[in-house]
Formats: C-alpha cells, structure tokens, sequence
C-alpha cells in the first residue's frame, strides 16, 4: 500500500510496522519473564450437570497478574504467544499447573475425585509432535487421571489440520477426552464431527445469548444432532435464568457462564457450593 505514494509515505508505513514488531517483541519477552517470575494465574470456571445441578468439574482459564497492569485477560496476550513457539511453554505450563491444582483437591476431598479439568490447547501447539508427550507428562507428575481430562480445541484444528488430529486421536487413545470449543463460530457441520476424534461440542457463548429468531431452534438441533453422534454437549456463557430452563428443555448436558458461577481463582473454588443451584422448573 505504501508502493506508488512516494517516499513519506513509505517511511510512515516502515516506521508503524517497526513499532508493531518492536511491541510484539516486547510483548513476548515479557510473557517470557512472567512465566519464570509467577506472574501467570489459572481461574477456574465450574460446570455443571443441567439435570441435576450438580458440579461435574472446572475449565482452566489462564490469567496473567502483570506488574503496572492489573490481571491482563488471555485474549490481550495468547494470540502474540500463538505466534511464536512462546504458545507451546505456555500451554504446558497450563497444563502441568492445572493437574497439580486437580490432583490436590482430589487428595483434599473425596467430593471432588469424579471432577473434570478441561484445558484450552492452542492449535499451534496440537500440530506440533511434542504436545501429546507434553500431556501425558504433566499426567504423569500430578498422578491426575487421564479419564478426567479434558483438551479443548477450536473447530479450525480439525478442518485444515491432518497432523493436530492424529495427535487428538493419540490423546484420546491414552483415555483424554477431547472438546470442541467455540462450535459454531467456525464451519465446521456437525456432521463432519462424526468422523473426528472428538467426545464433546461447547456451543458459543454467541447462540447461547442471543435471542435472535430461530435461534432457539438451532440451539435444539444442535444438540439433537450431537446426541445422535455421541457427544456430550457443553453451552457456553449462561447468564440467564430464562436461558438455562431453555437448555433443560433441550437436554443439553452440561452449562458454564456467569449465572452459575464466574471463573474463580483457586482460592476461592472452595466457595462455590455445589447443590446451591437447584433445578428452577
Ligand atoms: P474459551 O475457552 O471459549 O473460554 C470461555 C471464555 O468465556 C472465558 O474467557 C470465560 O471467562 C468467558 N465466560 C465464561 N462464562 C461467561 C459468561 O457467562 N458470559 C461471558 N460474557 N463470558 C463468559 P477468558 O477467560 O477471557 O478466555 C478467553 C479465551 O482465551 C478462551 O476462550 C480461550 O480460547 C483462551 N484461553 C484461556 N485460557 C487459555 C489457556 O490456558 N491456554 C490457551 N491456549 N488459551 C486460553
Ligand atoms: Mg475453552
Ligand atoms: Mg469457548
Ligand atoms: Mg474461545
């Protein structure tokens, strides 16, 4: 775009994109020293059964606590870890906390020993040959069971990624189950689901909020079709009541949002008292 306006224009063009380089490269140094100083935190966000009410387990969501800044959300810094290599540490670090933080409420309290962790895994990092060795250590180090785990993906992994599903595939055959996340931002049909490694589908937080019409039904054929497949299924971003009783109806399996809880640092998980949301209907 700068090519034909002359020179200024040329320099202002380098000069933007320098600064852009020099931010970004700051950006990772300093996701860098916050993984070695601590300054990276998991909250977790529980999920619970839509019949019964009950608390089947947590997703991990990572936060970063950054001197100067206050608690920096993962959308202002994963997408600059996702282009580099910096995703792969970052994911396994994820992981290996995230297990150790399981494994000790399970040794903590009975209550908790059935309880999941779902994980978000970059798509960079599942096309990379390590990441299975990368999960199955931090299993190995925590002693937190496989069965129990959860990776989530987006639905772009599995479109234009043969190498990412042969290693979703191997996760799976070691007992990690594997979810899609986001279903339905991208353009995947469910039916193309069917023949992936692939145990859950976690509709977006988008159809789960919006009261756009026909909505609803999509909503309800979306699960329909997944049960038809197999797959548990997951709504994301429940803030209403009205929305909840909506997904009883549809006999979505499981919910997260903020009108049952919002994530919440591990030192508050124990404040969440599970049975405390009864059926409404
Ligand atoms: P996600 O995996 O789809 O996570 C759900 C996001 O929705 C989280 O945002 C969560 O805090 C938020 N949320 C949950 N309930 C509600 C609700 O009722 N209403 C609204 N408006 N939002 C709700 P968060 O924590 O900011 O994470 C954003 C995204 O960053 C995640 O989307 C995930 O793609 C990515 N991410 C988070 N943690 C990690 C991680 O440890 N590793 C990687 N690779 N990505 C991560
Ligand atoms: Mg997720
Ligand atoms: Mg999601
Ligand atoms: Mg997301």
């Amino acid at each position: 775009r700068a090519k034909g306006h002359g020179r200024g224009r040329a320099e202002v063009f380098d000069e933007a994109l320098r600064a852009e380089l020099t931010a970004r490269a700051e950006l990772e140094a300093a996701i860098t020293a916050a993984l070695r100083n601590g300054e990276m935190q998991l909250h977790y966000q529980p999920v619970l059964d839509v019949a019964t009410s009950r608390l089947t387990g947590y997703e991990a969501l990572i936060r970063w606590n950054r001197p100067g800044h206050g608690m920096v959300p993962p959308d202002s810094f994963i997408p600059t870890a996702e282009a580099t290599r910096l995703i792969c540490e970052l994911d396994r670090w994820v992981l290996n906390e995230a297990t150790r933080q399981l494994a000790e409420w399970r040794a903590e309290d009975p209550a908790a020993a059935d309880r999941t962790l779902a994980v978000n895994i970059s798509g960079r990092h599942l096309a990379e040959a390590g990441v299975v060795d990368d999960v199955l250590a931090a299993l190995a180090a925590s002693g937190f069971p496989a069965e129990l785990l959860i990776v989530e993906v987006t639905e772009t992994v599995l479109v234009d990624d043969p190498a990412a599903i042969d290693n979703l595939a191997a996760l799976r055959a070691h007992g990690v189950s594997i979810a899609i996340d986001d279903f339905g931002t991208g353009f995947t049909s469910i039916g193309q689901l069917r023949s992936m490694p692939v145990d859950t589908l976690k509709i977006d937080r988008s159809f789960i909020a919006s009261a756009e019409a026909g909505n609803r039904e999509l909503v309800a054929l979306i699960i329909r079709a997944a049960h038809t497949f197999g797959l548990t299924v997951v709504a994301e971003g429940v803030e209403e009541v009205d929305q909840l009783e909506l997904l009883r109806a549809d006999a979505c399996d499981l919910v997260q949002g903020y009108l049952l809880s919002r994530p919440l640092p591990a030192a508050a998980v124990s404040s969440f008292r599970d049975g405390a949301h009864a059926p409404v209907v």
